[in-house]
Order: structure tokens, then sequence, then C-alpha cells
């Protein structure tokens, strides 16, 4: 019999890669920690690719969902259905968006999906304006808008998409000026791009790229862009899929840190809210939402089993202020990983908010990327039982750190203990 791993090439294409030289099988988990076939045990600093946002196995979720699949699964867009009426009504409110609807998805992917049909119906152009080094997905439209080329494994896309400054500055011309300097030479690149095009449907961004090495533009950035955005009618899309859900520990979505901004017209988020349920979706205002002139549903966007989980985590995370913690914990976490990596030479940056850190690696001694040096941290904190993620631009050369967001302040410790090591032997 081959093993699990060569067994794997039935299910995944020759592009797409697992993490780790021996790739691990998870067989469950608990908390912030999981353990694999062979029973080794590891702390989670990725959280399952930010999916698990509030803990493994959270007993709340596990018993919400045993009991709705003990019910009743179904197919729910033809009938009404408590739960997904239930969490609807939930994120709208916590949505920040006035009189705003709902439409659930199974991924994130579908939630840009359709947040871009709804865009493009709404100002009747398929003009999209998206970040550089963005990444919103796996569909042809989703890769169409992703500026992360090395993520789009095709350049065809239905959309026309233009990519704007302002997600990444961490090399190039930009990269010395000032917060100030740099929202202003992005808002004269997006007028200029305005400039060229007539009827631009939307601007989608995340508010802190995540596969792109959880890179931060200054606040305030897209508060300067809504304004130009409204003098031409186009929408403001907030891919939320990282940083909704108070990971980034200031603001429960990542647009509040613009400041005037105002909410975005649509909203999407996906990841955590399920904590490892496949739940997506796009909130947005009602004119929007409800532009389209079609019965146009989805089988399984909403299915009860999923919502009940989202139902059960979303509760979980109010009534315990995970975003709270988030602030705590990770402004604990940021604050001794840049103790540690102050002296090592192999470190860029360390760089984040909440418990969404990035630590970018380059050659000692000069400003080149080091995706070796980000893939053998990896090795060497596995081995020492923490896993972590990788992101960047075209390297991955940021190691990503996400954990669920009940991490305590000793596991934080501890896995920044691994870390040190990690990083010292590489
Ligand atoms: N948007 C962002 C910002 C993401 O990080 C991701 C996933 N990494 C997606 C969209 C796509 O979500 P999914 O993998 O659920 O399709």
């Amino acid at each position: 019999m081959k093993d699990l791993h060569t067994r794997h090439q039935a299910v995944l294409p020759d592009w797409l890669a697992l993490y780790y030289d021996e790739p691990i099988e998870l067989t469950h988990g608990e908390g912030r920690h999981v353990w694999d076939a062979q029973g080794r045990r590891y702390l989670d600093f990725f959280g399952g690719i930010l999916t698990t946002m509030t803990a493994h196995a959270l007993p709340e979720v596990t018993k919400a969902v045993a009991e709705q699949a003990g019910r009743i699964i179904h197919s729910s867009t033809l009938y009404l259905n408590r739960t997904m009426v239930e969490l609807a009504e939930r994120v709208a409110a916590l949505s920040g968006i006035p009189d705003a609807r709902v439409f659930f998805t199974t991924s994130g992917t579908e939630a840009n999906d359709a947040a871009l049909l709804l865009a493009t119906a709404h100002r009747g152009s398929n003009q999209i304006l998206a970040m550089r080094n963005s990444y919103h997905g796996r569909s042809f439209s989703a890769v169409g808008i992703t500026g992360n080329r090395s993520w789009s494994p095709t350049s065809l896309s239905p959309l026309q998409t233009l990519y704007v400054h302002g997600g990444v500055r961490t090399r190039g011309p930009y990269a010395a000026l000032s917060d100030a300097e740099f929202t202003e030479a992005c808002v004269a690149d997006l007028r200029d791009m305005l400039g060229q095009t007539r009827g631009v449907a939307a601007l989608i961004a995340e508010p802190i790229q995540g596969v792109g090495g959880f890179t931060s533009p200054p606040d305030g950035l897209y508060a300067a862009f809504r304004e130009v955005l409204k003098e031409h009618g186009a929408l403001w899309i907030a891919d939320e899929v990282q940083t909704g859900w108070g990971r980034t520990g200031d603001h429960f979505w990542g647009w509040q840190a613009h400041a005037g901004s105002g909410p975005p017209d649509l909203l999407t988020f996906a990841k955590g809210i399920g904590n490892g349920m496949s739940i997506g979706g796009v909130v947005g205002r009602a004119e929007v939402m409800n532009c389209l002139d079609a019965n146009s549903i989805s089988t399984f966007g909403g299915s009860p089993v999923t919502m009940a989980a989202g139902l059960a985590n979303l509760t979980y995370l109010l009534e315990h202020d995970l975003q709270g913690n988030a602030r705590r914990v990770g402004g604990l976490l940021i604050e001794r990983l840049r103790a540690i990596c102050a002296h090592l030479p192999a470190v860029r940056e360390v760089r984040g908010r909440g418990l969404m850190i990035g630590i970018e690696l380059v050659r000692p001694g000069t400003d080149e990327a080091s995706p070796d040096a980000a893939a053998a941290v990896l090795e060497a904190a596995r081995e020492s039982g923490l896993l972590i993620g990788k992101g960047g631009g075209h390297s991955t050369s940021v190691l990503r750190i996400a954990p669920p967001l009940t991490l305590t302040v000793a596991e934080a410790e501890e896995g920044a203990a691994i870390l040190e090591r990690a990083l010292g032997e590489v």
C-alpha cells in the first residue's frame, strides 16, 4: 500500500504543494493544539489557515453541529431556514453597514465571486480595480482580481482588472515614503487609474493582505480611497476573509482601521466564522444586494449545519471577548517576537495587528527575500511542535502567525520560544 502522501496525487494537481518535506496528516485537535497520525502534538499558530477561529473542537460548536445534524441537514435556499436567518441578522448587525442584507456561500472564493457579480451588475461594468499583491481566491473571477500573480494559474479573466498601489510598500519606490506621502502617492495612482477608465464597478481590497504576507497599509488609506471612488460612483468591496471577526485586535473588521471610510458597500467574509466549517458570505447595502434580476440561489450556502456552527462560534467569540484577547495576547506576542528578532540579520521586519503577525525573512546582510529561510524555519518549528504558515509576494518569505483567538499568554510564550530557537538555527 502506497503511503498517504503518494496517494495524495490523486486529489491534488501538481501545481498544489503541501506544507513540509514530510506532510502532516492531522487526526484531531483540542483548543490550540492538533495531533498528527503518529500521535505528535503541535501548538497551532496558523489556526488551520485561519479557519479555526476560536479553538479546535470547541465543545459549543461540536454540540451545535451534532444537534443540528441530528435534526435535519438539507439544502437551504428554497425553504425557510431559522439558523440562516439568525446568523444573517447577527452578521448584518455586526457589519456596520446600514440596512444590510447577507448572502451565504460555502467559501471565501465564492463570497468574492458573489460580490463581483453584484458589483458588476449594479454598475453595468466588468471593470474592477484590485490591489497589487492581493489574494482573493481560486475561482475564474477570483484569480482574475488576484494581484499576487504567482497565485493566479491563468491570465484569462471574465473581468477587466487594473491593479493599484497601496496594499504593500515594503520594497520599491514607495518603501522610503512616510505614511502620509505613501497615502498621497497611492491616491494619485488611484485617480490616474480611474481617469483612464469609464464606469469602474468597484475596488476590491483586503484591509490587511493575508496571503501577501500580512502587510497593512497606513491607517486611513481606504478612507482616502473611498472619497475618490465616490467621485466616480465606484463601489468599495472589503475582503475581510482574513481580517474579520476581531482577529486584528483593535477592530472587529479590518476596514475600521480606516477612520472616516464609512462601512464598505460590500464586505466578504469566510474562514473563521465557521470554525472550520465551510461558510462564506457577502454582506452589503440592500440597494446593491438587491440589484440582481434572477432567481440566483446557492444550494449549499447557508446550510443549517454550517449555520449552527457559525452561530455557536460567533456567540462564543462575542461572549468571551476574543477580540480583546487578540489585542492583549497578540500585543504581547508581537512585542516578544520583535525583541527576539531585533538582532537577527535574517529578519527584515516583524509586523502585524492582534493575532495576525508576519515575520519577513531576507538573506542576511541584504534586502533580498529568502523563501529558503522561511521554509527552513517552518520545518524547524514543526520539529519542535509548532505549526506556522508562510506567505508573501512572489517569493514566499514571510512567516505567518495567526493562532486561534483563544490563545493564552502561556501558549504565546511557548510558541515564541520555539520560534526563537527555529530562527536561531536557520
Ligand atoms: N480572500 C482572502 C483574503 C483569502 O485569504 C482567501 C483564502 N486564503 C480567500 C479570499 C479565499 O477563501 P477560500 O479559500 O475559502 O475560498
